[in-house]
């Protein structure tokens, strides 16, 4: 069997698996559709841009130096060989999507050549520890990040292999994986940023090599023993408090835990580990359930990068880093395929349409790390910890990256298979031709999704055979215009598709206001405006001179109107209120905020495209007026 044109995430044959994933060949955006616009912007922006910051940054002077044989110099974060790996990743996805482009081959083989220089004589890479500190190879896993950066070149390898570039790096890769498997399948350890489980799952699945998976289920076992040390920020920071399968909820560094969780799915549904799927779908109902921004972001603290208490979701002191949103949905995919329930499928549409799509300005080439959803008027947003608007590159660099890995394999986690037929989970303009039951089919789809709801399918080929589409969550009217039945989230048409037959399906996105759980104290009082999978939020630049964000309130019980800006195809307008205490009291008496006699329509727009147009306040979240508050 070959590997080729594989997507990121692809199980074998003998996996737990409820759907399989398409090849990456099988599904392509159109260029003018949302996503494949998206890909064309990461294309032709994000990811060159990436590749000149990792010069501009040091992250590929790490491993010059290195590969030269030179000790010291070493700049950047020590895990700076990373944003190296997932470019390397990005690029060979997106080689895989257009062959042509010779500048991203050329990346691909000089960081290859150059990763074949640097890699020690025995397998190991790591510029950081090579350069800076040769004897502390192996013996700081709780902070070193080695396999961490050994999983993402992993990642980067597989990639490779499954675009058909790149074979140096695979080779570099494959060594490194194999020293890895020697000594930590001897070796009581594992890392402290989990990532090397879910890395070595795949690298299995490409290569089917055994002695891989049965590390990455090593690794997740010896998790919760101790093992890490736990310095200042506790082991629930790590996830070593407890044992991986004894786990109650997620707690402690976000990206840790949800890269974790990842490999603790692809480690499960390879070994047949049920119990263990069992913790995955546990713990993501937890993080899911009761630690989730409306946007889809995650983590609700500054402090450790961490997640909170359940339904501690400050919308100002959001973290939300553009990592972890990625990580949820490599989450949510996994478990899509292990057991085809529909929730995981809306829960990747909420962070791709907001929080990831937000986290990039249009422009391609300025990123946030944090994701607020609300940035409050006089916010310092000097330290880039949260900053004010996006930035071109961070100290730590981990996000911009990890997003053109994402959205140049983003075609990949469109559509799935059964043996019921073909199953569509995000709708983007373009063409998926499959087979089924070894017959080739053909599916065109043109939509102008999220903006609208009409979703435009000609289905041709492979005889009798059901097309589940997928209803999302928010939708409460979904219809098509043949036959098809309800079952599960998924509308099904089963019919005899020798014929070229055209399918409509409409998902009505009337504007609405969305209420956060009532337990969400940190935003009480207060709504969101969405329209399908688009959260919307209130801009400074669209309010009028003298009023500030802050003072600004909605009236949810008003009709709200359907417009359009520049820039931006789908505003809403709600009725809004000005109300402020009648004397500027900090503290006044209840019953002394009053709404101003002036009237106000509030302009809202999707929160994936906030801070494109000017830098300035932004909120999600607006708190209901007073008169149908009864505040
Ligand atoms: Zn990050």
């Amino acid at each position: 069997m070959t590997d080729a044109h594989h997507g990121p995430v692809h199980p074998t044959p003998d996996a737990v698996a409820t759907l399989r994933p398409l090849s990456l060949d099988e599904v392509g955006f159109a260029p003018d559709g949302f996503l494949g616009a998206w890909q064309h912007r990461n294309a032709a922006s994000t990811l060159p841009h990436c590749v000149r910051m990792l010069d501009e940054a040091g992250a590929m002077d790490n491993l010059r130096r290195t590969a030269a044989g030179d000790s010291g110099g070493f700049r950047n974060m020590w895990f700076a060989d990373s944003d190296v790996y997932k470019t390397l990743e990005a690029a060979s996805w997106q080689l895989a999507l257009t062959p042509e482009r010779e500048d991203l081959r050329a990346f691909v083989d000089t960081t290859g050549a150059l990763l074949a220089k640097a890699q020690d004589d025995d397998g190991y890479l790591n510029s950081h520890f090579t350069l800076v500190a040769p004897e502390k190879r192996w013996q700081e896993l709780h902070w070193s990040h080695e396999l961490y950066c050994a999983g993402h070149l992993v990642q980067a390898a597989v990639a490779a292999t499954r675009a058909g570039v790149g074979a140096e790096a695979v080779a570099v890769a494959r060594r490194f994986a194999d020293l890895i498997v020697e000594r930590f399948s001897a070796v009581d350890g594992t890392d402290g940023h989990p990532e090397i489980e879910t890395a070595l799952v795949e690298l299995y699945r490409s290569t089917g090599h055994r002695p891989y998976l049965d590390l990455a289920g090593r690794l997740v076992d010896l998790r919760g023993r101790g093992l890490l040390p736990a310095e200042r920020f506790g082991p629930g920071y790590l996830q070593d408090h407890v044992p991986v399968r004894e786990a109650a909820e997620v707690t402690g560094h976000v990206v840790r835990q949800l890269y974790l969780l990842a490999g603790i799915v692809d480690v499960a549904v390879e070994t047949h580990d049920l119990p263990l799927l069992d913790t995955a779908v546990r713990l993501w109902e937890d993080a899911f359930g009761t630690k989730m921004y409306v946007t889809g972001a995650h983590g609700s603290r500054h402090r450790d990068e961490a997640y909170g208490d359940p339904y501690e979701l400050p919308p100002d002191r959001a973290y939300g880093e553009t990592c972890a949103a990625i990580a949820g949905f490599h989450l949510s995919w996994r478990l899509l395929l292990a057991t085809g329930e529909v929730r995981y499928a809306d829960e990747m549409e909420r962070a791709l349409y907001n929080v990831i799509a937000g986290s990039t300005a249009i422009d391609g080439t300025h990123f946030f790390y944090s994701n607020p959803l609300h940035l409050r008027t006089g916010h310092d947003g000097s330290h880039e910890d949260a900053p004010s608007q996006r930035l071109s590159w961070y100290s730590c660099s981990c996000c911009p990256p990890n997003l053109a890995r994402l959205v140049s394999s983003l075609h990949g986690y469109a559509v799935t298979t059964d043996d019921s037929g073909l199953q569509m989970h995000l709708y983007g303009d373009g063409v998926v031709r499959s087979t089924v039951d070894g017959v080739p089919v053909e599916i065109t789809v043109v939509t102008q999704y999220p903006w609208d709801g009409r979703v435009t399918l000609v289905v041709e080929g492979g005889g009798e055979w059901t097309l589940a589409l997928r209803v999302p969550g928010w939708c409460t009217e979904a219809t098509t215009d043949v036959e098809s039945t309800s079952d599960g989230g998924y509308l099904r048409v089963t019919r005899d598709w020798t014929r070229a037959t055209e399918v409509v399906l409409t998902l009505a996105m009337p504007p609405r206001f969305v209420a956060p759980h009532p337990r969400i104290d940190a935003v009480r009082g207060c709504v969101v405006l969405a329209r399908g999978p688009l959260v919307y939020c209130v801009e400074q630049t669209d309010l009028p001179d003298g009023v500030v964000l802050e003072d600004v309130r909605v009236d949810p019980f008003a009709p709200v109107a359907v417009g359009a800006a520049e820039g931006v195809p789908v505003t809403l307008r709600a009725a809004g209120a000005i109300e402020r205490p009648g004397a500027d009291e900090l503290y006044p008496p209840v019953g002394a905020i009053v709404p101003l006699p002036a009237a106000l329509t509030l302009t809202a727009v999707p929160y994936a495209l906030w801070g494109n147009r000017e830098a300035g306040p932004m909120r999600v979240w607006v708190p209901v007026s007073s008169a149908r508050s009864g505040t």
